[in-house]
């Protein structure tokens, strides 16, 4: 039986490499048309863009990137446009075009990414708010800005580098709203130049924004998106307490990232709280086993680690699932893609400390703050439900309070939401967040359509 590989980005495309080296032929299934994956996402046909237009700093490896799966084609069985919808004991379910199909595996290694943690403001749900990857896949799939004056909002290295990228791509940048202030990344300077080059070009970006007279506000508290029908301003409230409103028409908005962890849910692996990252991460030794048989993992669905370890993770887990077949494993470059692994640890673990979640500000949501904008549920209902719980029940968790409010249950199964829910629940429980738990995956992971049943 097949090796099935879910996700072509950095980390599946190395791993496909080294089962092709040791003779197998996986199949790589990935919902985006082409490959490439977040960071390396290829161009739709037909645009001609350079690859340094592209990807910047990191057009050589968009490029090797591309060219290693290229040389794969004809040696793998590569399904693009194919969702991976489920998961259950050795087989995928997929959907592509609208037909849907079993997919067996004897091994799979889930590497599907990462996406944006959200924390909602008042307004977030009008017209013009996008995530800060979905305003760069905006740029970068299809060359479209996300508005004509745009404010940047959020924390973390993808909320510099986008307003970076729009402000080169010709947009007009009106601010960058870092909510994490500038002494707590100070504090983790001797960490981040473990990254060498990375953490320059960061600084970089830093460095060319201010130049060309973009404003940063750092430690800065956003308080509402306004606009009627579409977003008009962004307004914060710096660190001396001074509140500012700046006119836009669109905001980007992130606070880091999340493992895209559902199939590695639903296959059962267990799952711990990393206080690091802040997030959930599906458990896995260091070459990407875990306790379920024939599942492995790699990359930022792991656990965020960037896309240059993504590559390390991949081509080290696909080494494992030799390993588990029984085929000759390659001791040296084992050795070598775990000394990769351990040697970025320590970089980005201070890169998860300078660009912290801010817990505070999802704890301080407004009541009538929609939360879930799938279900329409305020934090304000969320915290009564979590109020009215306590009295009646044993200690809360955040599935229960799905269960009785309905966040989470919508259409995105609480991807969007989930991070903010539970931070909500926990400041309304005076816990910390990692007790009240976290929404556990449902198929499908992403929306299907309704299939005949014929098909399904
Ligand atoms: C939107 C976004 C933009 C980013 N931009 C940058 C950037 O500009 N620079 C940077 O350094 N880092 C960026 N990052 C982080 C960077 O993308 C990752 O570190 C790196 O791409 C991780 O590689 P990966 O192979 O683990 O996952 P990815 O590159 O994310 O690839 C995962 C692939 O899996 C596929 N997939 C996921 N779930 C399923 C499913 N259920 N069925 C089928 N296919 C599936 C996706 O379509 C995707 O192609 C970004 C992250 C996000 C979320």
């Amino acid at each position: 039986m097949s090796v099935v590989i879910v996700g072509a980005g950095p980390a599946g495309t190395r791993a496909a490499e080294v089962l092709v080296g040791a003779g197998l032929r996986p199949t790589v299934i990935d919902e985006a048309p082409e490959n490439g994956g977040r960071i390396y996402q290829r161009q739709p046909t037909g645009f001609h863009r350079t690859a340094r237009a592209l990807y910047g700093f990191e057009a050589a490896k968009a490029n090797a990137i591309h060219a290693a799966f290229d040389r794969l084609r004809a040696s793998i069985d590569f399904r693009p446009r194919t969702l991976a919808w489920n998961l259950r004991s050795g087989v995928i379910d997929t959907i592509c075009d609208g037909k849907a199909r079993a997919v067996p595996f004897a091994q799979t290694i889930l590497c599907t990414g990462a996406m944006d943690r959200v924390i909602p403001l008042p307004g977030w749900t009008l017209p013009g708010v996008f995530t800060l990857g979905g305003s760069q896949i905006s740029l970068k799939a299809q060359g479209c800005a996300i508005g004509a004056r745009v404010a940047f909002l959020g924390t973390g290295p993808l909320l510099y580098l986008v307003a970076y990228q729009y402000a080169r791509a010709g947009a007009q940048v009106a601010a960058v709203l870092d909510t994490t202030p500038f002494s707590t990344k100070a504090a983790q300077a001797f960490g981040l130049m473990r990254g060498g080059t990375t953490f320059a070009k960061g600084l970089y970006y830093i460095t060319w924004l201010r130049a060309h007279g973009i404003p940063i506000i750092e430690g800065g508290t956003p308080l509402a998106i306004g606009g009627d029908g579409q977003v008009e301003s962004l307004s914060w409230r710096d660190t001396r307490g001074i509140t500012h409103e700046a006119a836009v028409d669109a905001v980007a908005l992130g606070f880091g990232l999340k493992p895209e962890a559902q199939l590695a849910d639903l296959a059962g692996v267990p799952f711990d709280f990393d206080p690091v990252q802040h997030n959930w991460v599906p458990r896995r030794d260091p070459s990407g086993r875990t306790s379920v048989e024939g599942v492995f993992l790699a990359g930022d669905g792991s656990g965020i680690r960037g896309a240059d370890l993504a590559e390390a993770a991949g081509a080290r887990a696909a080494w494992a699932v030799i390993a588990a077949r029984g085929l000759a494993v390659d001791a040296h470059a084992v050795a070598r893609l775990d000394a990769t692994l351990v040697a970025g640890a320590t970089f980005r673990a201070a890169l998860e400390l300078a660009f912290p979640f801010p817990t505070q500000l999802a704890a301080d949501m407004a009541v009538d703050t929609i939360l879930c904008r799938c279900e329409a549920i305020t934090a304000g209902e969320l915290r009564a439900a979590a109020n009215e719980a306590l009295a009646t029940l044993p200690p809360s968790e955040v599935n229960r309070a799905k269960a009785l409010t309905r966040v989470g249950m919508g259409r995105c199964q609480g991807r969007v939401c989930g991070a903010a829910a539970a931070e909500v629940l926990a400041a309304t429980l005076s816990c910390p967040v990692e007790e009240v738990g976290r929404l556990r995956g449902q198929p499908p992971v992403k929306p299907i359509p309704i299939l005949p049943a014929e098909a399904a």
